[in-house]
């Protein structure tokens, strides 16, 4: 079957792939350039470890904090408000405590298989060297939350993911780059990190086209639906297939109401400083628990980021916040190289209130799939996420239940 996929970022990517290998012919249409968005700059986690949405009964109670520091963690743009507010809307029904629970179920099982999905595709690819198992860590600052952590570390090892609480010695003997600020750690030792998102997405693309994919730089503007799926751009671009996947990302919103599904997409908006080249101070990947930022020892150099902001997808960057996530990583990391060495990047993180991705069958026509919305985890979840598609293309029953993801659950 001729296969077309709109949006060539890492989800997109991953699809082709998975597409190629049941012999379809596969087109990968792309507005941008490939990688262009999140998949460019983000951490490089796979962060199969994290099971819990950020809807949340806790997270509920912290909203108020954050949100009266306008550089903090997680802010609104007071111009973005009104339009957020259906989605937050349905963000404080995902935090009660059974839609909650509900969402663990369906973000576990995209994750748990999310690290062997992309095992065997760099495997396949030959691009193994460009995966790092070096574990991560995530730090607490002080006894209260470590012992949080604990009930969070039980509930992961309930799904079979490695996990060890660890304290402040033997945290130093992993990373010695850390100051002696921390009173312990979860340790994840499966956990693995990337070389670079941007190089690794395009590696994956390269791989791809070398494969037969074609692709074809177009904006894609709607879906005529005749007998066959008819992908529609501007200046008469038109393309007949006989199947579509939508993997636009943070713009797939849309496409996916011109198809019959009124998802509430939107994005976080996230920002970081990458400093290129730098080998940086430490050796593997961590996150620092309350304060809403990672860092991540990348082939390309050394990066901090993290942080949430809804401000939309056309309002430019504000790296004030990126400053502050510096300023606050200065007094954590020994011998960060000085900020204004840095990159700045911000890109847009694809989010449904539940933190759980939109992957099904539209409800206008059964020949167009959705892969969109991965927030935090698309890279981690692209493969998973690619093997469950093929599965929907080719009209098999997918390896997990997608009533979690469906695009109608809203
Ligand atoms: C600061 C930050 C850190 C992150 N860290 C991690 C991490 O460590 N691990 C992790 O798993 N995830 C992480 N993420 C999330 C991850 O980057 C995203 O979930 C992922 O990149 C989404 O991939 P995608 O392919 O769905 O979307 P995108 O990368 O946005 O790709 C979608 C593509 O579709 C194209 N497109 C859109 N509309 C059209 C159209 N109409 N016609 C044609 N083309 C179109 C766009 O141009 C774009 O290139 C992070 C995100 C941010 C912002």
């Amino acid at each position: 079957m001729k296969v077309a996929i709109v949006g060539a970022g890492i989800v997109g990517v991953a699809i082709a792939h998975a597409l190629l290998d049941e012999g379809h012919e596969v087109l990968l249409v792309e507005s941008r350039e490939p990688a262009f968005g999140p998949s460019r700059g983000n951490a490089g986690w796979i962060a199969h470890t994290d099971i819990l949405p950020i809807a949340s009964p806790k997270v509920l109670g912290q909203v108020p904090r954050f949100l009266a520091d306008p550089l903090g963690p997680l802010s609104i743009r007071p111009a973005y408000l009104p339009r957020l507010l259906p989605w937050l809307a349905r963000f404080v029904l995902a935090s009660r405590p059974q839609a909650y629970e509900r969402s663990i179920t369906g973000l576990a099982a995209l994750q748990t298989r999310a690290l062997p999905a992309w095992l065997a595709r760099a495997e396949k690819t030959g691009l193994t060297r460009h995966i790092h198992r070096k574990g991560g860590l995530y730090v607490f600052g002080d006894a209260g939350a470590l012992e949080a952590a604990r009930a969070v570390a039980k509930r992961q090892a309930g799904f079979g993911i490695k996990v060890e609480m660890i304290g402040p010695t033997d945290l130093r003997d992993l990373e010695p780059g850390l100051k002696p600020r921390f009173a312990g750690a979860a340790w994840h030792p499966d956990t693995a990190h990337i070389s670079d998102p941007h190089q690794l997405t395009m590696a994956l693309f390269e791989a791809a086209l070398e494969r037969g994919a074609v692709f074809e730089k177009a904006e894609v503007t709607n879906i005529s639906l005749g007998e066959r799926p008819s992908l529609v751009g501007s200046e008469g671009w038109q393309r007949v297939v006989d199947r579509v996947v939508i993997a636009a990302g943070a713009w797939a919103k849309p496409l996916a109401a011109a198809m019959g599904d009124a998802v509430p997409l939107d994005t976080e908006r996230g920002y970081n400083v990458s400093f290129p080249d730098a080998a940086g101070p430490l050796s593997r990947p961590v996150s620092f628990e309350g304060h809403g930022f990672v860092a991540t020892p990348l082939d390309s150099g050394f990066r901090i980021g993290g942080a949430v902001e809804f401000a939309g997808l056309e309002a430019p960057p504000n790296h004030a916040r990126t400053r502050r996530l510096y300023d606050k990583a200065s007094t954590l990391i020994d011998g960060l190289p000085a900020f204004e060495s840095g990159r700045l990047w911000m890109g847009f993180r694809p989010s449904l209130p539940d933190s759980l991705p939109v992957i099904g069958t539209a409800s206008r026509n059964r020949h167009v799939f959705y892969a969109f919305g991965h927030g935090h985890y698309g890279m981690t979840q692209s493969h998973v996420t690619a093997d469950l598609v093929a599965a929907l293309v080719a009209g098999r029953t997918p390896a997990i239940d997608l009533a979690p993801f469906s695009p109608t659950r809203f």
